[in-house]
């Protein structure tokens, strides 16, 4: 449940002109993870949000289970969902038993475990407006870094233009959190009478339940088939939740910045799934970032470095979104067929083992250090099947 815990008025205080070696503007699972990476490297890390840390989630937090391994945040997790079932109003239910499972998770927690694993970093909560060069606008002054990072959401608070919905290539969710202790599985509707491009969902989470839809079209609402879907599954439209997330890549860097998670468009279509990759980036860029603190190489060649490690992921991305355009324009009929051939555990296996390791958490589990040798691509994650 949102808490609003963020210093109002006088605990407010300026802090303009100061001064930082890295400034990581936004504070969630992107922000913390670059920031989780410079953890001993020695350097000045200041960490913006508009809100305390965990404060305000946007998201049914859901990740892949062998992520939570990798960042060292198992204590958040709530339920471990180890299938997901797909919906549609013709070919009724069908069931997938995943090679690898899904956990829901407290968010709040899961940021304070990621916080805690910051090191030395700072944190202040300051609104970010904007960016002239190294200097940061906020509403608490003007700061300034020479390494800046945008990972502030689907905004990017560092660029401008900035990204508007509806024209820009963004999808939005909405979910309500209602107290229901039913659910074993990840749970996806579909079913175009309900929202013409995209999905619902129920995610139990120990207790809870997140219920939502998101759609692909940013100017169609989803308010009403919310509300619709919860009736359907007989849980209450409580704690309302809901942001706008990317459906397509941005660039990697703008300007002198180093954008990661939403505002870098690391978030996948068709899924919309951006927990995990905002993690993977944000841990690519904060090692990026360690090897310019150590006098390794120059922020330039970091941007040039990270740019190609985002870049090498484009093939991914393109595949996603054509699917997402692809499978709202099937006929009903058709797509309840794909689903239920789909669900041969051998298509299975490789369908979703194929989709972990476009983000895979052994990225993450390569420790800190020792650096990579000056010009050497971030290795891509080993990739077991
Ligand atoms: C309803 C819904 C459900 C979702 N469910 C899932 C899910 O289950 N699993 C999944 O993988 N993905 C999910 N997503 C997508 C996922 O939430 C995002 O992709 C993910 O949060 C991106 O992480 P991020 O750190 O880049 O950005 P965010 O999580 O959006 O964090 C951005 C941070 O920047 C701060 N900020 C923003 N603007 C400013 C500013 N001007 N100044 C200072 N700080 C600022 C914010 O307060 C926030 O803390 C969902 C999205 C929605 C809308």
């Amino acid at each position: 449940m949102t808490r609003r815990a963020t210093a109002r008025g006088a605990a407010r205080t300026s802090l303009d002109g100061r001064r930082a070696d890295v400034i990581v503007c936004g504070a969630s699972f992107a922000g913390l993870s670059v920031a989780r990476e410079l953890a001993g490297a020695g350097a000045d890390v200041l960490v913006l949000d508009r809100y305390e840390i965990g404060e305000r989630a946007t998201s049914a937090c859901a990740v892949p289970t062998p992520w939570m391994a990798a960042m060292g945040v198992e204590a958040a997790a709530r339920q471990v969902l180890p299938g997901m079932s797909f919906t549609t109003p013709r070919g009724g239910r069908v069931r997938y038993a995943l090679p690898w499972s899904w956990t829901a998770f407290d968010y709040r927690t899961l940021c304070q475990l990621l916080w805690e694993q910051c090191g030395d970093a700072r944190f202040e909560t300051a609104t970010v407006h904007g960016r002239t060069g190294d200097t940061v606008h906020t509403d608490r002054g003007d700061l300034t870094a020479p390494l800046l990072v945008d990972a502030a959401g689907w905004r990017r608070v560092l660029t401008t233009p900035h990204v508007q919905p509806p024209d820009a290539a963004l999808s939005r969710g909405l979910e309500v959190h209602p107290h229901d202790p039913q659910g074993t599985d990840l749970d996806v509707y579909l079913d175009r009478d309900l929202i013409r491009r995209g999905y619902g969902w129920s995610v139990p989470a120990a207790g809870e339940r997140r219920v939502g839809t998101l759609s692909y079209d940013p100017r169609d609402h989803v308010k009403q088939p919310t509300r619709r879907l919860a009736q359907e599954l007989d849980v209450e439209t409580v704690r309302y939740q809901g942001n706008w997330f990317p459906h397509a890549l941005q660039q990697a860097t703008t300007g002198t910045a180093f954008c990661v998670g939403d505002s870098a468009g690391h978030c996948f279509p068709l899924s919309g799934e951006g927990i995990r990759t905002a993690f993977y980036f944000g841990i690519a860029c904060g090692r990026e970032l360690r090897t310019v603190i150590d006098g390794d190489q120059t922020r330039e060649q970091a941007a040039d470095r990270y740019t190609a490690f985002h870049e090498r992921h484009r093939a991914a991305f393109t595949r996603a979104a054509r699917l997402q355009r692809l499978i709202p324009a099937l006929p009903p009929p058709i797509l309840s067929v794909l689903l239920r051939t789909m669900s041969v555990q051998f298509v299975v296996d490789r369908a979703f083992g194929w989709y972990l390791q476009q983000a895979h958490p052994s990225l993450a589990a390569r420790p800190p250090g020792p650096r990579a040798p000056h010009g050497r691509p971030i290795e891509h994650a080993t990739l077991p099947r």
